[in-house]
């Protein structure tokens, strides 16, 4: 059978890799994993009990006007319900956002190293791809390849912070950046570790209502995978002026995102101890990372995620994460990425002593 031609050149997102599969594969009966970002705290105490609370509701369809979730998160933003799309991930806020907006004809730009799923939805649309030279956000960089390409470019997406290098643009030198794009022209804002960034430092910190209010072609995005800890549930969100998530919404899926999950994210937004604990845990906990670093010689950037990159010069990145694996401790590889890197997710402070004492022996080999 044929197939679309667009299909040809498109690669698979590479998740990371699961701990019942990797316990079983290497016949392990402990396996740490800090490989896909998320909360290492678990599910938050109020989230497992309202889990239990519509464990019996599992037969019902979900309410689609999400009304409940969407009260809760326009109250949050203090945005208006029209300005506000949920997804089975924020991931499929992306895939709605591209659709909308890319084709053959015209083209996005992204910086070099970021999330690998703006390209893969792009390419669907057959759009061409713009990357900066710079493995992260570089602005004056962006805002060069902007302007020498401003008729072909219709979507730019800026991950603040980036995924997987973990470092931040200001929140002002966004803002002042999107006033020199075209209407026309979509800006992506992703802010799937936002939360992270603020805490450690308030000039990273994006105001949804502001930039909607500011700019009519912002998409801001949240999830409900990271910091909130409902990585298996799948719940996001996009917000932007209302012409835009009108358009997102005629892609959208009847129920496109499932009864537990609305529940959970509710109980979520509510379980303020367990943000706070998560939000402690990260960053005391990403000193040692920081510390480990500088022990062993090893590269950094200064991150404002729950992960942080590591960069090596003669060792190779995927012999390291193989040996890891073998260990029991699955992190995520960078290599898809171009890059002989490994990004880390911190984890609980057993969990990191654990890749200390493996990672510094494998090192040593
Ligand atoms: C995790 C992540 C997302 C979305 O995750 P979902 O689970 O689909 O909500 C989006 N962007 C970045 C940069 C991420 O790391």
């Amino acid at each position: 059978m044929q197939f679309n031609e667009f299909l040809n050149n498109l690669s698979n997102y590479e998740p990371g890799k699961d701990i019942e599969v990797i316990a079983k594969e290497y016949k392990l009966k402990e396996v740490i994993k800090l490989a896909s970002n998320e909360n290492p705290l678990g599910t938050a105490p109020k989230v497992i009990q309202t889990l239990k609370t519509y464990a019996d509701k599992a037969h019902l369809y979900p309410d689609d006007s999400m009304s409940e979730l969407k009260s809760k998160l326009c109250a949050k933003f203090g945005i208006k319900d029209k300005e506000l799309i949920i997804g089975a991930g924020s991931d499929q806020v992306i895939e709605f956002a591209v659709h909308a907006k890319l084709n053959p004809k015209n083209a996005f730009l992204q910086c070099k190293a970021t999330f690998a799923m703006y390209e893969i939805y792009a390419k669907q649309c057959g759009a061409k791809c713009y990357k900066s030279k710079s493995l992260g956000h570089d602005l004056k960089e962006f805002k060069e390849l902007y302007e020498a390409h401003k008729d072909e470019i219709k979507m730019i997406f800026l991950c603040v912070p980036n995924n997987p290098l973990g470092e931040c643009l200001n929140a002002h030198d966004v803002k002042e950046f999107i006033k020199i794009v075209d209407e026309d022209c979509m800006v992506v804002i992703d802010a799937a570790y936002n939360e992270f960034a603020s805490y450690k430092d308030k000039e990273k910190h994006l105001e949804a209502k502001e930039l909607i209010s500011q700019f009519n072609n912002v998409l801001y995005l949240g999830t409900f995978s990271k910091l909130y800890g409902l990585g298996g549930l799948r719940v996001g969100y996009g917000i932007a002026d209302e012409h835009l998530i009108k358009a997102l919404y005629k892609l959208r899926a009847p129920f496109n995102v499932n009864i537990l999950a609305l529940k959970a994210a509710c109980a979520a937004l509510e379980d303020i101890e367990f943000l706070t604990q998560s939000l402690k845990n990260n960053f005391t906990q990403m000193t040692k990372y920081e510390e480990f670093a500088q022990t062993h010689n090893l590269e950094f950037i200064l991150s404002y995620t729950n992960f942080i990159t590591y960069f090596f010069n003669e060792k190779n990145s995927t012999d390291l994460s193989e040996k890891l694996l073998k260990k029991g401790i699955i992190i995520r590889n960078l290599k898809s990425y171009g890059l002989n890197a490994l990004r880390i997710t911190i984890g609980t402070a057993y969990e990191n002593s654990r890749f200390f004492e493996e990672f510094s022996q494998i090192l040593k080999g």
